[in-house]
């Protein structure tokens, strides 16, 4: 892989370096959405504390096919290009993940080649290894120049993928304001509350699970606790066995690594809707 240098100015070389507080050219719209709804889930964990079951249920359905939409559709299928699925489920799984707060596939996988490529270097715009945690969290959604999609991932500047990049906005508003057909408890849960999780559940895998020995090359590694909290991520704490075999389809190596993404997988290769699968060697 090349190893130019991804960020043009001195300033933005080292953005980590900047205050906390100051988005990067163009991605002020950004701080302000993860601001806005901040600010809206602890408004309604004030206001509403118990949503009920009905909500409640709703907030766990959509956080968890968001989860699957990132993990299967925009990670193992988009990304690494490790199985085939059916264009109608490719195309619900990206709606999902938008829905679920991951932004259009396009701009997804840039940013994810890019880290493969430049895993915990100072080009890895997502490692907390220079930036530390907050970093690696939150601050390099807002802080970073995005990576360029033309030059990791071009094979996604066509068609409908296009078209989830100028309808990125919109399902956005739609995700977050749709709750309020069931009044204002739905509202803040459905809405901001469930974004919020997501947001959280995901952002994990790029701070605590690069969080291993220092020193090291690529400091990917295995969260195990984290999968039950993790119901937006369905096997991706299982990290450092992905960085160590990034081609295949499966994140868990062993039996008891739980990964629903992979259940999915397979359940989908079950009815024809997934093929040529990269799967590792049994164990
Ligand atoms: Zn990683
Ligand atoms: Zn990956």
């Amino acid at each position: 892989m090349p190893q130019t240098n991804l960020l043009a100015t001195p300033a933005a070389a080292r953005p980590w370096e900047q205050p906390w507080w100051r988005p990067a050219p163009g991605k002020g719209v950004v701080f302000f959405y993860l601001v806005l709804i901040h600010l809206l889930a602890i408004a309604g964990l004030v206001l509403f504390p118990l949503p009920g079951w009905r909500i409640f249920g709703l907030v766990l359905l959509l956080g968890g096919l968001g989860g699957l939409g990132t993990t299967v559709g925009y990670h193992r299928l988009l990304a690494h290009r490790t199985l085939k699925l059916n264009r109608i489920v490719e195309q619900l799984l990206i709606f999902a993940a938008m829905f679920n707060g991951s932004g259009a596939p396009a701009s997804w996988v840039a940013y994810h080649r890019l880290h493969h490529s430049h895993t915990d270097t100072e080009h890895d715009i997502s490692s907390p290894s220079h930036g530390g945690f907050w970093w690696a969290h939150l601050r390099w959604l807002y802080q970073s120049a995005p990576a360029d999609p033309a030059r990791w991932c071009s094979e996604l500047d066509r068609g409908s993928f296009r078209f989830w990049r100028y309808a990125e906005i919109p399902v956005l508003l739609l995700s977050l304001c749709c709750g309020l057909v069931l009044g204002w408890p739905g509202f803040f849960w459905i809405g901001a509350i469930r974004l919020v999780y997501a947001l959280h559940a995901q952002c994990l895998v790029n701070s605590l699970t690069h969080l291993g020995e220092s020193g090291r090359r690529d400091r990917s590694q295995n969260v195990w606790w984290l999968g039950p909290l993790q119901l937006a991520a369905w096997g991706e704490n299982w990290h450092g066995n992905h960085h160590a075999a990034a081609g295949l389809a499966r994140l868990g190596r062993r039996w008891w690594q739980v990964d629903i993404g992979w259940y999915f997988i397979c359940a989908m290769e079950k009815l024809g809707l997934a093929s040529q699968v990269k799967r590792p060697a049994v164990r």
